[in-house]
């Protein structure tokens, strides 16, 4: 198999390998198939393909390969915006990735990568929203500790869908409307802490935006059967909603979605906690095959999303969050659920794997021992 990729600094990378016991593959002519004669012929030295990465987490394959993939088609449609200091760092995210791996297990653990942190990363928003799921389950679990009276509910707050033009309006609008509602009279009196999360997603048929805040607030368990405090969510009497429209000054009722967990059990808030945590944009909904279509929405959601703050966090949430150090966007991308740590003392080597343009994947290029 040849692979001749020109790279984003116009850089070309070849590589000949060939897997054990397959038929050798070389550098050929391009109307000829890998693994014929002729193939043979012109790669009388390739050499055994390296491991590929495998890195599983309670037996769920990690998306290594496919994120990396789509972080190269971003990199692509920045190059094509003209931005071309993002489409480098994009194209460069996460080009090494150092594990250590537990001799017994085989487990893997990642202890040195180079994120890019650009903010429509895929590879970065994966690894981010991870991070600020373990965050709000830590954040939650010291809050509960602290005070068992806390029950959580689970708001989703939308507005109707717009355009890619007026989504940084829209996303304006959105943000004083929430500033708005956690200070309502009614909200301060109910709600002792909040977390909320900025979601956008596209939608292909109609070419619109859909912006949404998913929203984690902690009541006290009297809340419920406090008049005057209970904030009322059916369809005919629907005061969240009501809240929502004049905090956003809209001429419509808002859909709002509100739910509690009552009957808590740690698995179901951990459900709850995922959906508030998950991605701001999913790479789905902006990385297309259509190429023009993926530049098309990268260029408007990189403008609505340009310094947004994608999720925050308010009263007792917040104190906490700030003590535990996860009240901003998390710098640390590399170590996620540490709870679960392997043994230090038996993992003793470090593996690195490289990612290779041209296969388009990792491969273990390295290994120290310490
Ligand atoms: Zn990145």
């Amino acid at each position: 198999m040849q692979n001749l990729i020109g790279n984003v600094n116009g850089n070309v990378t070849i590589n000949i390998y060939s897997t054990p016991g397959a038929p050798i593959q070389g550098q050929m002519a391009p109307h000829r198939e890998a693994g014929t004669e002729f193939a043979q012929e012109f790669a009388p030295e390739a050499k055994p393909l390296p491991e590929r990465l495998v890195d599983e987490i309670r037996g769920k394959r990690q998306p290594w390969r496919p994120k990396k993939k789509k972080t190269i088609k971003l990199s692509k449609a920045m190059h094509e915006l003209g931005q071309s200091k993002k489409a480098n760092r994009v194209w460069w995210c996460s080009e090494e990735l150092v594990f250590t791996e537990c001799p017994e297990t085989g487990k893997k653990k990642l202890r040195m990568a180079n994120f890019c942190r650009e903010r429509l990363c895929v590879m970065c928003n994966w690894r981010l929203s991870i991070k600020t799921f373990y965050q709000l389950s830590q954040v939650m679990d010291i809050a509960q500790e602290e005070n068992p009276n806390l029950v959580p509910i689970f708001l989703t707050l939308t507005v109707t869908n717009c355009s890619g033009d007026d989504l940084p309006a829209t996303l304006d609008m959105m943000f004083s409307g929430w500033a708005r509602l956690t200070e309502h009279r009614r909200v301060r009196k109910a709600i002792k802490g909040w977390f909320r999360a900025l979601e956008v997603t596209y939608n292909k048929e109609k070419d619109d935006y859909h912006p949404h805040f998913h929203a984690l607030m902690v009541v006290d368990k009297s809340y419920f059967s406090t008049r005057g405090v209970y904030l009322h969510h059916e369809k005919e009497n629907n005061e969240w909603a009501h809240i929502w429209r004049t905090s956003c000054r809209l001429d419509y009722d808002p859909v709002t979605d509100i739910r509690a967990v009552r009957n808590q059990h740690e698995g179901r808030n951990r459900k709850h906690v995922a959906e508030v945590a998950k991605y701001t944009v999913k790479d789905t909904d902006y990385i297309h095959e259509d190429e023009d279509l993926t530049v098309k929405i990268v260029n408007a959601l990189g403008k609505a999303l340009y310094r947004r703050r994608l999720f925050a966090y308010g009263g007792v949430l917040k104190e906490i969050a700030k003590r535990i150090k996860a009240d901003r966007e998390a710098e640390d991308l590399i170590h996620m659920d540490e709870t679960s740590t392997m043994r230090e003392d038996i993992a003793n080597q470090l593996i690195i794997y490289k990612w290779d343009f041209g296969l388009a994947d990792y491969f273990r290029t390295d290994t120290f021992n310490y």
